[in-house]
Parts: C-alpha cells; sequence; structure tokens
C-alpha cells in the first residue's frame, strides 16, 4: 500500500514514542511552516508562515487523541478599501486518529474519523480545516471602514468630506468632451536608420 503521507511533512507527527497504552500522553510543541492552501480569497496564511502547535497526544483506546492549539499570523484584505490587514489567529484542534484495525477504524467510515498510517498522523487536513473554517470571509480593516470613492477609488478617509465627482458648471462637461476627443499618443517607432 502506497503511504497516504509524507512522514517527513512537518505537520506529521510521530506517535512511535507515546506508549500504546490509554492514559498516555506526551506534549508536542514545535513550530511549523504553513503549507499551501490555508486560505480564502481575501484572507489567508501565506505558505511558509511560521505556525506554533501545541499540542498534547494521548493515548485512548481508539487510537490517538491530539487534542492543541496553532496559532499564526493572518494576512488580509480588506473587502472595503484593500487595504492590507495584518491579524493573528489561534485555533483549537481534537481530533481523533483511529488505530488500524481499531474497531472505530473497522466501523467509522474514511471521510468520517482520521486514521493513524503506521505510526504517523497527518495533522494538515484537520489543521486546514480549522483554519480556513475560522479566516474572516469579509474582512475589513475596522468595523465603519467607509470603502472608496467609485469614481476616483480613492479612500473616503482621505478625501474630503465634501469630495464629489458632480460637475455642475456646464463649462467642465464641455472641457471633458474635449478631452475625450483628444486621440491618444501615437507609438513611438524604431526607425530603420536608428538599427546598426
Ligand atoms: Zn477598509
Ligand atoms: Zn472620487
Amino acid at each position: 500500500m502506497p503511504s497516504p503521507l509524507d512522514p517527513r511533512s512537518p505537520l506529521v507527527l510521530n506517535t512511535r514514542e507515546l506508549p500504546r497504552r490509554p492514559g498516555a500522553m506526551r506534549e508536542v510543541e514545535r513550530t511549523v511552516p504553513a503549507p499551501e492552501g490555508f486560505g480564502l480569497a481575501l484572507s489567508g496564511v501565506p505558505a511558509g508562515t511560521p505556525i506554533l502547535l501545541r499540542l498534547r497526544l494521548e493515548s485512548v483506546t481508539e487510537g490517538v487523541l491530539v487534542t492543541g492549539t496553532a496559532a499564526m499570523r493572518v494576512f488580509s484584505e480588506c473587502g472595503r478599501c484593500l487595504r492590507p490587514i495584518d491579524d493573528t489567529l489561534e485555533v483549537s484542534v481534537q481530533e481523533l486518529y483511529a488505530y488500524p484495525d481499531s474497531t472505530t477504524d473497522a466501523t467509522a467510515d474514511e471521510n468520517e474519523v482520521y486514521r493513524l498510517w503506521e505510526d504517523y498522523a497527518d495533522l494538515e487536513p484537520a489543521l486546514r480545516d480549522a483554519v480556513v473554517f475560522a479566516l474572516p470571509a469579509q474582512p475589513l480593516c475596522r468595523e465603519d471602514c467607509p470603502g472608496l470613492c467609485p469614481e476616483c477609488g480613492g479612500h473616503w478617509d482621505d478625501l474630503p468630506a465634501d469630495h464629489s465627482h458632480q460637475r455642475l458648471d456646464p463649462r467642465w462637461a464641455a472641457l471633458d468632451s474635449l478631452l475625450s476627443d483628444v486621440p491618444a499618443a501615437p507609438e513611438k517607432t524604431t526607425r530603420a536608420d536608428d538599427q546598426e
């Protein structure tokens, strides 16, 4: 059977040192680089961002229970003004990794419960679910972000209170139509005698 996981991946936990006796415990604290795919359209944890894992591996009858937290920086873009938002996120994880040939393994569906593969538990799918679930779908730089002027793209914070694109003076309208008639500058062409 081919390996369903990569034992060298930083999010794969080796449980070999954990005695297979219910109640036995082991603490794991490590910083790992974020893998690909920890994100949504406007918010995410870029690949390589350090994730601090504080985990407890516990032997239970059916397998290894992994409980703990993962803390990381999150980079988002305000959904209204596109300003970058630099934030932090801590998520909790609690997953059972069933022993192959345990009752849980025999009775639970493939996608219902994670399995140990040999002595390895792959934390990546569970952590990805927890992170993606916790990310804001509509991040805002602040609750009352006023966004951008749809005409010029200026941030309302930076524009004067009376900012407006309404041109009431007819002379401006006349100038606008003149400007729109100006042809674009011709493209520079290379003259044949420039070349040697
Ligand atoms: Zn904003
Ligand atoms: Zn404007």
